[in-house]
């Protein structure tokens, strides 16, 4: 697919203190997977009454692989409703901390979780007005559906809409066979783009594209990202490469250390060794990162970020831990002009671009495909810190 929608680059901006340069491989690091598609594009499906999918009747509850969960029929579809055949769907942490109730919202229960969901349109709702069709490819995003009404949604904040339901929390998620999902906000996939590769995309790849959007950085700056050998971090590493911007990432381990070589990340900071803000302002002679794109899992990360961003750098906040502070002098931030944040997802036209670059071979996901069945096992790793990437679980 043409490339069509590269950021456009701060160009506007002072010139930025350039530092030493470095390497930007664009190495694609070996997925251990074989993709093994059974389902295609098609100009109709037979969509069974009952179908699998993994749910949860109570926070932190057993986790139950539904083998006869309903399926949702045509005719019971609503105006604006579409059925999604699943194909593919990632495993974000935000699936996770649902899951462990660890935020200050309910979510619906019994809940089928997941909010990275590629597959097919197999029903439309009647009286829908929308551009889809039976066999599109298309990608389920954490906003399953908004208003496109009301301020937020025009002035293009759609997550922040008071009417916004979320894929995976308020309504039912990816990880089934046949979803319902929501026309207005389905994510057309690029042409021919893998939907194993798309999946990760819908949540990890544009929630962190539009981190490093609000950032608003000029080309050579320093962006920092710690958590960045997770799910989203390790796409944030791979946009902001893509977006001119010298990357230092932060994480754990030697594994971690190792995928992110693989994307020609040559400063990496393992937080569980030693001074992680002596490191970066050793990394950037002195002066500190023009910005952090904080997507740790871990909330010690904020209170560095503060640390060793220079002046007028930005703290963008997109990790989500439990009890998670942010705990800034008045001070500091009015003498160093610092921005502090918070970036949630993106709109459709983020998601639309962030996968545009994947598609046009800038960004790759890394990542390994299991069973659906496998999510028990897949969030114990999430919670051990012990993924490299993302997990993409196969829903054929
Ligand atoms: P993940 O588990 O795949 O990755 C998290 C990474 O953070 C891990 O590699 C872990 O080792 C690392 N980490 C933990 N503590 C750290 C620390 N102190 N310093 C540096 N690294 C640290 O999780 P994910 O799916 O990438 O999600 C990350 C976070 O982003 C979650 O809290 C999730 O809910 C949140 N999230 C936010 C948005 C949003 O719109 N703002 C969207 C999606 C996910
Ligand atoms: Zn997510």
């Amino acid at each position: 697919m043409k490339f069509t929608s590269f950021p456009r680059l701060a160009s506007l901006r002072p010139p930025p203190i350039l530092l030493p340069a470095r390497r930007f491989l664009a190495l694609r690091p070996a997925s251990p997977h074989v993709a093994r598609q059974t389902i295609f594009s098609a100009p109709s499906y037979d969509i069974p009454l009952t179908q699998k999918a993994v749910t949860f009747d109570a926070i932190r509850g057993p986790i139950t692989i539904q083998k006869a969960w309903p399926v949702t029929q045509p005719e019971e579809l609503l105006p604006g409703q579409v059925l999604v055949r699943v194909v593919y769907t990632g495993v974000c942490h935000t699936d996770l901390h649902a899951w462990l109730g660890d935020w200050p919202l309910k979510n619906k229960l019994p809940l089928v979780g997941g909010h990275e969901g590629s597959g097919y349109v197999a029903a439309i709702g009647k009286q829908t007005n929308t551009d889809l069709k039976i066999g599109d490819a298309v990608g389920i995003k954490w906003l399953a559906d908004s208003c496109l009404h009301c301020e937020e949604c025009r002035k293009g904040y759609e997550s922040s809409c008071a009417e916004a339901k979320n894929s995976g929390f308020s309504v039912d998620g990816s990880f089934q066979q046949w979803a319902v999902s929501y026309a207005n906000h389905l994510t057309p996939l690029p042409d021919g783009f893998p939907l194993e590769e798309a999946a990760p995309i819908l949540c990890a790849g544009v929630t962190v594209y539009k981190a490093l959007k609000t950032a608003a950085l000029a080309t050579g700056e320093v962006v920092v990202v710690p958590g960045a050998g997770g799910g989203l971090g390790h796409l944030a590493v791979q946009y902001a490469t893509a977006m001119g911007y010298r990357v230092i990432a932060i994480d754990s381990g030697e594994d971690k250390r190792a995928l992110l070589a693989s994307y020609g990340v040559e400063d990496f900071i393992d937080y569980t060794q030693g001074d992680v803000v002596k490191a970066v302002q050793e990394l950037t002679g002195g002066h500190g990162a023009h910005a952090s794109i904080v997507v740790a899992s871990g909330a010690q990360a904020y209170e560095q970020a503060l640390q060793y961003l220079r002046p007028h750098g930005a703290l963008i906040a997109v990790g989500m831990p439990p009890d998670g502070d942010i705990k800034a002098s008045v001070f500091w931030t009015v003498v160093k002009s610092h921005r502090i944040i918070g970036s949630y997802v993106g709109n459709r036209q983020d998601a639309i671009e962030a996968l545009e670059i994947a598609a046009a071979g800038k960004v790759h996901t890394t990542f390994t495909i299991e069973d659906l069945d496998n999510l028990p096992s897949v969030f114990e790793r999430m919670r051990a810190a012990t993924l490299n990437g993302r997990v993409v679980l196969d829903c054929q």
